[in-house]
C-alpha cells in the first residue's frame, strides 16, 4: 500500500519530503538496499520528521537483525526501512536514501517481537 497520508500526523505526504519508508525485501550482497521492490513491498511510509528519531538508528553493511541480532547474510526475506525524499509519482522508492538503512528485520524474527517498537513508530502493529 501506498498511503500518501502520513498515519502518524494524518497529514498528506507530498513529494520530495523527507520520508521513512518500510517495506520488505531480499537483502543481496553486496547492495546497500534489498531488491525485490515493488509498490506491494510497502508496508508503511510516513513523515521521516513524525518518526520518533531515536527509534532510527542508520545501520550500515553488515546489518544486524533488530530481532535475533545475527548478521543478515544474502538471500534473506527482510523487513527494513529507508529514510529519503518521497518521489513524484510514478515512482515509489524514496530518492537520497543515504548509505544504509534504518532499521533491518528478518521476516521470521519480525512477527510479535516488535509491538513495542512499531506503536512508538506509530506502524500498525
Ligand atoms: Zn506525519
Ligand atoms: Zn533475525
Amino acid at each position: 500500500m501506498t498511503s500518501r497520508i502520513c498515519p502518524k500526523c494524518q497529514g498528506p505526504i507530498e513529494p520530495l519530503q523527507w520520508v521513512f519508508q518500510v517495506a520488505t525485501g531480499i537483502y543481496v550482497s553486496p547492495f546497500i538496499t534489498p531488491t525485490d521492490f515493488s509498490r506491494d513491498a510497502i508496508i508503511t511510509e510516513m513523515h521521516a520528521e513524525c518518526v520518533n528519531g531515536e527509534r532510527l538508528s542508520n545501520q550500515e553493511l553488515p546489518y544486524h537483525c533488530h530481532g535475533c541480532g545475527d548478521p543478515i547474510v544474502g538471500w534473506a526475506e527482510i523487513i527494513y526501512g529507508v529514510v529519503g525524499r518521497k518521489p513524484r509519482t510514478p515512482w515509489i522508492r524514496p530518492e537520497e536514501r543515504g548509505n544504509g538503512l534504518y532499521f533491518v528485520s528478518h521476516v521470521r524474527c519480525w512477527d510479535g517481537k516488535w509491538d513495542n517498537w512499531l506503536r512508538q513508530l506509530g506502524l500498525p502493529t
